[in-house]
């Protein structure tokens, strides 16, 4: 029928692309760091990617900036195929590293210099650029200072400065946030959405969860395959998230949550149980009562037990995915 042509979806031009990444493994000798992984974002978007460490997410960002090749499959970063050109590619990329990678005993504006000379940029566009650097991540009055003396946050801010000197279309972040306080952290997001906003494509690796729920769309990777991608809102929908039936509630309980995890465990219609700060999270099957729960809980602790129903969160998905997931390679094994 006609009518459900005009409800798809229009098809997404290459050139809406920033990135495309089409079944790209990469082997270390025997080892697979990355398995037949794919995935594509839009121009203007920012890509959450996460996973445990070891979970070949920063092997995919050096394959993407050309630093590394692929053992198989394609991508392209801004329209580019990477292995083609990749000097081309890393004219239209920056790149933030998993480790502080300017100069330590250069001052801020010394770095900035060294990196728009790096890019190619002279003259008055290098001084056009430096300036446009430091008014959007705020660091003139640290211009003097020795970058290796710099807090957490403000190293972030220069190597995010220093990347995007010569204007990349695509800009990959590996774990920017790693170590900064939780300002310093906001602070870089924001600069991140404005980058974002002004069209540019984007890619983080992050450990936290609140990072990856801000992102358009997450990809986690998981013992080096693509467990699961897609925008937050659709995620925490998943069914085998929540499965049919089954309940997903927070118990706040006086004496604290450690105290009562392992008693929670043993309760026989409790089917996963996480700590989120002061706060247990349970996955309860279908017919499960919180009266009762209640009850065995406050018995158990000797103190006042509140529950209430929550959505999950991306850290609830990716948890519970990982354990239907690891249950399947167990089960395969046998
Ligand atoms: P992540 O960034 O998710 O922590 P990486 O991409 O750094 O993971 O690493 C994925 C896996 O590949 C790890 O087991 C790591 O030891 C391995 N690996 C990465 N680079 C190399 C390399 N150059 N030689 C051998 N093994 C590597
Ligand atoms: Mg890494």
């Amino acid at each position: 029928m006609s009518a459900a042509g005009l409800l798809t979806t229009p098809a997404t031009t290459p050139s809406d692309l920033g990135i495309e990444v089409d079944n790209i493994s990469r082997d270390f000798g025997k080892f697979r760091a990355l398995d037949s992984v794919s995935l594509s974002v839009q121009r203007g978007e920012i890509y959450g990617l996460l996973g445990p460490n070891g979970s070949g997410k920063s092997t995919l960002i050096r394959i993407l900036c050309g630093l590394l090749a692929p053992s198989s499959g394609r991508a392209s970063v801004d329209g580019i195929e990477v292995g083609k050109d990749n000097e081309r590619i890393r004219s239209r990329i920056g790149y933030v590293s998993q480790k502080f990678s300017l100069y330590e005993d250069l001052t801020v504006e010394e770095n900035l210099d060294f990196f728009a000379r790096i890019y190619g940029l002279h003259g008055a566009q290098r001084a056009a650029r430096k300036q446009w650097a430091i008014e959007l991540t705020h660091i003139s009055p640290y211009l003097d200072r020795f970058a290796g003396r710099l807090s957490g946050g403000w190293k972030q801010r220069l190597a995010l400065a220093a990347a995007l000197m010569h204007e990349p279309q695509v800009v990959f972040l590996d774990e920017p946030t790693a170590g900064i306080d939780p300002v310093a952290r906001r602070e870089l997001w924001n600069l991140l959405f404005e980058i974002a906003a002004r069209g540019a494509t984007l890619v983080v690796t992050t450990h936290y969860m609140d990072e990856a729920e801000r992102c358009g769309t997450v990809g986690y990777l998981y013992l080096s395959r693509m467990l699961v991608q897609g925008k937050p809102r659709d995620l925490m929908a998943l069914p085998d998230v929540t499965p049919e039936g089954m309940r997903r509630v927070e118990v706040q309980c006086e004496r604290g949550a450690a105290a009562l995890m392992a008693h929670t465990r043993k309760l026989p219609y409790v089917e996963d149980v996480t700590i989120f700060g002061n706060a247990l999270h349970l996955l309860l099957q279908p017919g499960a009562s919180d009266a009762e729960l209640r009850r065995e809980l406050e018995a158990a602790s000797h103190a006042a037990v509140q529950i209430r129903e929550v959505t999950p969160t991306l850290e609830d998905v990716f948890v519970r995915l990982t354990k239907i997931q690891a249950a399947r390679a167990a089960g395969g094994a046998r």
